[in-house]
Formats: structure tokens, sequence, C-alpha cells
């Protein structure tokens, strides 16, 4: 009834015949299905207890002060690992919702230097003193694409470049278009990655070095998220980085979603 999917794919035999593999992949098709709602059901029905649990935190943190010292930080562990398992459950909801085709939202032009600055709002109370952020963004250029998706893309971008990189790192955003295509890019002076993790970074949950991933409160979830969103707006990630000397994510849009003339439409 949902219909049968097939995998073809055809090969050079001889000089003159072609192989042709047909292979039905319905059922694992099927299991993917069943993977995707298992994911987006699980991560939706964990969302009601979790507000439970917060509500009560949050009554218990406004008589903390009468509590024992070691009950005091117990609830203030309890409130940061409650925030990151808010934060796991959204990630994890985003994904489902970017690989499922509908609910799409519509898509339109877009300033780059918008979607950066209201990213900033959020990101500037995460960035030290030592920290150095500088956004050099054409007032011109323009996305055509989901606004909500963008966002999610580079806000994790600018905060990953936060995250790894010590005091005293700097974070460069910009953007650079040509006839041929347009490149959002982040590139940080921070910790770098080894290259042979990098093939690897987009897939769900992996991270370089799990402890540091814990401490800095990452869900391994922020790469994947970029990597969907950038499969729907025709883009590729692309990465460099060499450890100790910072790494630079770039996102390079065709010139079929990008505008860098001024006419004032939005
Ligand atoms: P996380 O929530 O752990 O940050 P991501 O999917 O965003 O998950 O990133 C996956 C892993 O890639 C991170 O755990 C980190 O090890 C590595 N990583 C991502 N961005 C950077 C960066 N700018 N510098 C160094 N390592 C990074």
């Amino acid at each position: 009834k949902d219909g049968i999917y097939l995998e073809i794919q055809t090969t050079l035999y001889d000089k003159n015949d072609h192989l042709i593999f047909v292979r039905d992949v319905t059922r694992l098709h099927l299991l993917e299905k069943m993977r995707k709602d298992f994911v987006a059901n699980a991560s939706h029905e964990l969302k009601t207890p979790l507000t439970v649990i917060k509500g009560y935190l949050e009554t218990l943190e406004m008589f903390k002060d009468s509590l024992p010292k070691s009950m005091q930080k117990g609830i203030v562990n309890m409130s940061e690992q409650s925030e990151r398992m808010e934060q796991l459950i959204e990630d994890l909801l985003l994904l489902s919702r970017l690989e499922s085709d509908d609910k799409r939202e519509e898509n339109q032009w877009h300033k780059v230097s918008n979607l950066v600055e209201s990213i900033q709002n959020i990101t500037t109370p995460m960035l030290s003193k030592q920290h150095f952020l500088s956004v050099d963004i054409p007032e011109e250029a323009r996305l055509y694409g989901s606004y909500k998706e963008l966002y999610s893309a580079f806000s994790n971008l600018i905060v990953n470049a936060i995250k790894y990189s010590p005091d005293g790192g700097s974070i460069y955003v910009t953007w650079e278009s040509s006839d041929l295509n347009g490149v959002f890019s982040v590139k940080d002076t921070g910790l770098g990655i080894d290259p042979r993790h990098i093939p690897r970074l987009t897939e769900r949950f992996f991270r370089v070095d799990k402890g540091r991933g814990s401490k800095t409160g990452g869900t391994g979830l922020g790469l994947a998220i970029v990597k969907h969103v950038l499969l729907h707006h025709d883009a590729k990630l692309q990465i460099r980085s060499q450890p100790g000397n910072g790494s630079t994510f770039s996102c390079h849009f065709p010139a079929s979603r990008i505008r860098t003339d001024s006419i004032p439409d939005l």
C-alpha cells in the first residue's frame, strides 16, 4: 500500500553491454521510517515529564538558601542537567523534522546579515571578555531558503566556534560570493580537529572528545543538523582544520540560492 522502493545501479559490463542491478529496498525503507518515527515520538513524549521536573526544580531553587550546602549543589547540578536534556530533546525533534519532508517552511529571500545579527543576540552572552568575534557580511548578500533552518545551521557553527575556542581565541564570520556560489564561513583559532575525525563530524552523537563534549554541554547533534539543513538548500559543507590551529566551517550555496544585488524587496 505504501509502494515499493527500488534501487537501480548500472555498470559497464563489456564494450557495448551494460549490467543493470535492481535491488528491492522496501524493507530497508520501512525500517528507516520506523526508526525516524520512534525517535520523533520518544523525543516528544520526553518533553512532558521534563517540564514537570523543571517546574519542581524552579520551586526548589526559590528555597535554595535555606537548604544544606550539599543539597544546594545537587539542585544546581540537576538544573544544569535538565537544561542539557531539554536541548537534546529540542535537537532530536529538529532533526526529525528536517528528515521528514512534510511541514517544511516556505522558502524566501533572507538577508544574511539579518540572520547573523539575530544569532549574535544569543551568542554574545557566551563570549568571554578574551574572545574576539568579527562579522563581515555585505549588506546586500541574500539567501533563498527557510529562515528557521538557516538560523539553526549558522547558529550551530558560530556556537561551536565559541565553545571550542579557549579564552583569547578569535572567531571570524564571513560571506563571500561569486557568479558561481555564495560561501558562508565561520573560522576560529580554537582547538582544531584531527583530520581523521573530519569525515565523521556530521554523524549524530559523534564527538571528537566525549569528555570535552559533556563539559561544553554539547549534544553531538549540531553538525548533523547543519548537514541536513544544507542538503535542503542544495549546499555543501566544507571543513578545514588543523589540531591546535583552529577550524573553518564553510557552507557553499549554489548561484540559484544567492543574490547580491540591492533590490529593496525585504
Ligand atoms: P557538539 O554538541 O558536541 O558540539 P556537534 O555535532 O556540533 O556536537 O559537533 C561534533 C563534534 O565536532 C564536537 O563534539 C567537537 O568535537 C567537534 N567540533 C565541532 N565544531 C568544532 C570547532 N569549531 N572546533 C573544534 N572542534 C569542533
